[in-house]
Parts: structure tokens; C-alpha cells; sequence
């Protein structure tokens, strides 16, 4: 049986920025970074890999974090920690001293999120699968006992989660060969950001539709004008009826939000993401309502299970877009999935960033395989930024995730990438200070 014998962080930080790769409203000048941590165990080649997405200097904070919480696993069994993993994720939010830093929030939370994530990551090469298909054969009540259900039964009780895990249970077959032969959906970002040119964006949107995607989505916020001119031309390059979405990155107040998103209408939105603050539960609720019928999504900066138990049932949106690694890991990503199961709300998670699509997608099969099942409402957010530097970079095929079959939960880099990029004394950044 193996046992958890060290665990290690690494400050990885990509040069981003220079490219204005992952521009938008908000985040100007984002050197794309992984507050990285890998636990190994006395079994040669077993480890446990995950990260923490961060835009550049706040991996100084996000690792320090994680250093602290990382002695709560030291020692266990990997069998143990699959057992108790429901208690874990207790133990990882409750430090009593530390919580005083949250509650359930921002940067411990997300370094609880590493440890949980990168201990999913442990037990499912330890199985020898890929973390979707651990999840998907995981029994019902296994599934329901990782959950930390404290603040949410208003919204979902252990006996609903249970509920909607057995309604899934006899179509898990045939979900899981769809799955194997379609893949996922996926839709793409990657020609919207909001510092590339026009032509640029109208060069990469149709590059983006020649490669099968269905749906694309462009940054959006810099002025009224902007946002019309930007996309009166995407328009006119996909037709009218090809799915566009917008994403404000929080940038306006809950009534410029309101106008501003009014003053768009006749581009026909498949939806706008991240109108305002990702906390302001009733301003999105006002939103959506003043809005309506141009659906509002958010959800990759909502910092736990109790704002999605809110904005659901506020109704402050009508997509849900988790996060792999802002919440407390795969625990409350599986929470998440089920009140957006129980409320009919489609999960479309964010990805893009260091790593997060090759994370996140496997929330997203579980979803499909074992909740909610395969319908057009779901689409997964790929962004073709820096996947290179990781062991099984996702693939994607005809605009669908390809189901990974390579055992783990896909955070794990190249040893080669960490030494390089590992800030400030990797050799990439070595070479940047001389120069
Ligand atoms: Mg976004």
C-alpha cells in the first residue's frame, strides 16, 4: 500500500504577457503562471501532480499557502486518503487558524484545491485511469461522501445528490461510449482576446470555424463602440445564426452592465460572461432579469459552492462555468455539478490558463457520463495556449475534447518545463534577468 512521503511546490511562471496572449478588460499584461505542487509516494514512480492557476505574482502568496496546508497529508496511505477523502477536504478547510482567512475563499481555498486535486491525481494513477473514468465508476454514495455538504443542504441534500447520482446510473454505459467515440463538445477563445487586432480576430475566428468549433467566444468591455465594431464584423464573418459569446472579465457595474449588454442585443449573444463582480450574487440576478432574453454566465472566479448555491438560486445565470482550480478541488467541483444538475442549469467550465483544460475536462466527462448525460447545452471553454509543457495535453478533434486515456487528472508538466520556467532561478527567467 503506498504512502504519501513528500510533497514539493514549484513557482512556474510563462512569459505570457510579452505576447498579450490572455489579454482582456481586466488582466492587461497576465504572465501566465502554476503555483505547482506534486506529492510523491515510497512507490518509485507513483505521484500525485496538480496546480493552482495564477496570472504571475500571486503565485508567491498561492505557494506559501499551500506549503502550509500540505503537513495535514503528510504520511497517509493512498488507499486511507481515498477513503477518508471526503474528511480531507474538511480538515484542509477547517484549520481553525487559518480559516480565519476565508471562511471557504480565495487563496487557502484554492490551496486546498491543489492538495485535493493533486491527491485525485494520486489515487487515479494509483487505479491506473484517467480521473473521469475514477469518477464515473465511483458508486453513488462514494461520490456523495467526498462532498463537504456544510452550507449547502438549502439548495441540495445528501439524499437529492443521491438521487440524481442513481437516476444516471443505468445510462453511465452507454454516456461512457459516447463519450469514447465523440468526445465533448468544445468551444474556443482563442481568437477573441481583447489586444489582438482585427484582422487578427477575424483570421483566427475563421480558423476557429474551419476546425469544427460551434461556438466562439471574443473579450469584450473596452467602450460600447468597441464591443459594436468588434462585433458587427464577426458577424459578418460567421452569418447570423453562428453561435458568438462575450466576456466582460468583470469590468462594469451592475447598471452600466445592464446598458451596456442592452446596446448589444442585436448580435445575438449566445451569452455574456462575467458581467460584474463574481461575488455580487444579487447584481447578476439583476442582470439576467434586465437582460433577458440574452443569457449571463460566470462562474470561474465564484470562490466556492455557496456563491454557485446562490447565483442558482437567485437565478442569477443560466450557465454555470466552473473552475478546476478556484474552488477546494474535484470535492466541490462535484457539488457544483450537482445543484447545477438539480436546478437544470448547464455546466460550461472555463478553461484556458496554465492547464486548466486539461483539468477541468475531466469534470466535464464525469458530468456527461454519470449527471447529467450528453446534450447540446454543454460546451467546454479551449483556449490553444501552453499546452506543450504538459504530459497529455488535451486533444481535441472535429471541435470536441477527446476523452484522455492516460491515467491521472492531467495537471502533471514536463520536469523539462518546470526547470525551465520555474521563477525566478529556472533557466528561462535566469537568461531574462542578464539580457
Ligand atoms: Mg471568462
Amino acid at each position: 500500500m503506498p504512502k504519501i512521503t513528500a510533497i514539493e511546490s514549484f513557482d512556474v511562471r510563462f512569459p505570457t504577457s510579452k505576447m498579450l496572449d490572455g489579454s482582456d478588460a481586466m488582466n492587461q499584461d497576465p504572465d501566465y503562471s502554476a503555483a505547482y505542487l506534486r506529492i510523491t509516494t515510497d512507490q518509485p514512480g507513483l505521484h500525485g501532480d496538480s496546480l493552482v492557476f495564477t496570472i504571475g505574482r500571486g503565485n508567491d502568496v498561492q505557494i506559501a499557502a499551500i506549503n502550509m496546508l500540505t503537513p495535514k497529508i503528510a504520511g497517509l496511505s493512498v488507499d486511507d486518503a481515498f477513503t477518508r477523502i471526503g474528511e480531507i477536504t474538511r480538515e484542509l478547510s477547517g484549520d481553525s487558524q487559518i480559516r480565519w482567512l476565508g471562511p471557504d475563499y480565495g487563496v487557502f481555498h484554492m490551496a486546498a484545491g491543489a492538495v485535493l486535486n493533486a491527491l485525485w491525481d494520486l489515487f487515479a494513477k494509483a487505479k491506473g485511469v484517467p480521473l473521469w473514468k475514477l469518477l464515473s465508476d465511483m458508486t453513488p454514495e462514494q461520490i456523495v461522501d467526498a462532498i463537504d455538504f456544510r452550507y449547502i443542504t438549502d439548495a441540495l441534500t445528501r439524499e437529492e445528490a443521491l438521487d440524481i447520482l442513481y437516476r444516471g446510473n443505468d445510462a453511465k454505459k452507454s454516456n461512457e461510449e459516447i463519450l469514447r467515440s465523440k468526445g465533448l463538445p468544445a468551444y474556443t477563445t482563442s481568437p477573441g482576446w481583447l489586444g489582438y487586432s482585427d484582422e487578427k480576430m477575424l483570421d483566427l475566428t475563421k480558423k476557429a470555424m474551419d476546425d469544427g468549433f460551434t461556438l466562439i467566444k471574443y473579450k469584450c468591455g473596452k467602450s460600447i463602440a468597441d464591443d459594436q465594431r468588434r462585433l458587427g464584423k464577426v458577424r459578418e464573418l460567421v452569418g447570423p445564426n453562428f453561435p458568438i459569446a462575450i466576456d466582460a472579465n468583470q469590468v462594469w457595474d451592475v447598471d452600466v452592465a445592464i446598458t451596456w449588454i442592452n446596446a448589444l442585443k442585436e448580435y445575438k449573444l449566445r451569452w455574456v460572461e462575467e458581467p460584474t463582480s463574481p461575488n455580487d450574487v444579487l447584481g447578476h440576478a439583476k442582470i439576467a432579469a434586465a437582460v433577458a432574453p440574452t443569457p449571463i454566465a460566470t462562474g470561474e472566479m465564484a470562490s466556492s459552492r455557496i456563491i454557485f448555491k446562490q447565483l442558482l438560486q437567485a437565478k442569477g445565470f443560466s450557465v454555470m462555468q466552473i473552475d478546476a482550480t478556484r474552488v477546494a478541488g474535484v470535492n466541490e467541483n462535484l457539488a457544483n455539478i450537482l445543484m447545477a444538475a438539480k436546478f437544470g442549469i448547464p455546466v460550461c467550465p472555463h478553461a484556458g490558463g496554465v492547464g486548466l483544460c486539461e483539468m477541468v475536462q475531466h469534470l466535464a466527462m464525469w458530468d456527461a457520463v454519470a449527471v447529467t448525460g450528453h446534450h447540446t447545452s454543454r460546451v467546454v471553454e479551449f483556449v490553444d495556449h501552453l499546452h506543450q509543457h504538459f504530459l497529455d495535453p488535451v486533444q481535441i478533434s472535429g471541435g470536441n475534447y477527446i476523452a484522455p486515456q492516460r491515467a491521472g487528472a492531467g495537471a502533471e508538466m514536463h520536469q523539462s518545463s518546470i526547470d525551465e520556467y520555474s521563477f525566478p532561478n529556472g533557466t528561462y527567467w535566469k537568461n531574462e534577468a542578464v539580457s
